[in-house]
């Protein structure tokens, strides 16, 4: 009870502060823990769209994707290779916070994509990306229909979606935890851009992110 009446608090303070209602769907139980859908951010018209998993606990807050600390750093990756923020769109293939940022097995997870898987079509209908990058186990697995990350990042897969063609990367909330790992996110991401014909200076290499992470975390 004592939950609930936290959770109405919090929606009513953030639709006061917003002044209007937060967008809700209830296709599938992930609506129960969420505060509102979250949609993708970035250029309306972006060559290179990315996909990422679901909202985390900023994303659920404010309302859009890619603002928490994973957010900060893959902005902080595309800086440095040089791509401004309308080249590309930053969403998720789900658009609800799972619980304590824990999805269920990959099969409850398909069928969630299922449900919510016209709003993402109906924002790459809006973009018209020409290529997309999937960040993470969750979006290879739903949408590119692979299993292993480590076996596929940076590549580009043998299938497409939406006649898109995917290439495959980590995703930045793993990079968060492992540093190291950087360098393969910004050579996927690389990838994409050049097939686009945006070309990124200079290309990465195992030391173009020897930067201060305290910066991003
Ligand atoms: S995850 Fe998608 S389908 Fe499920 S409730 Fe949220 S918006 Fe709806």
């Amino acid at each position: 009870m004592g939950e609930q009446t936290g959770e109405a608090n919090r929606i009513s303070m953030l639709y006061r502060k917003r002044g209007c209602m937060l967008k809700k769907c209830e296709k599938c139980q992930l609506h129960q823990h969420a505060t509102q859908m979250v949609n993708g951010r970035g250029g309306n018209h972006a060559k290179v769209m990315l996909i990422g998993e679901a909202p985390g606990y900023e994303e659920d807050l404010q309302g859009t994707a890619f603002v928490g600390k994973a957010g900060q750093l893959l902005n902080h990756v595309l800086d440095k290779l040089g791509v401004g923020p309308d080249d590309v769109f930053i969403t998720n293939c789900l658009r609800c916070r799972p619980p304590e940022n824990k999805l269920p097995s990959p099969k409850v997870v398909l069928e969630m994509f299922s449900c919510c898987e016209p709003y993402l079509q109906k924002e790459i209908h809006k973009v018209k990306p020409k290529v997309i990058v999937l960040m993470g186990s969750i979006p290879l697995y739903v949408i590119g229909h692979k299993v292993h990350v480590t076996q596929h990042e940076g590549t580009v897969l043998p299938v497409t979606y939406m006649n898109i063609p995917l290439v495959a990367s980590y995703h930045p909330a793993f990079v968060l935890r492992q540093p190291s790992k950087e360098v393969c996110l910004a050579r996927a991401l690389y990838t994409a851009f050049d097939m686009v014909g945006i070309h990124p200076i200079p290309k990465p290499s195992d030391t173009f992110f020897d930067y201060d992470k305290e910066d991003v975390i």
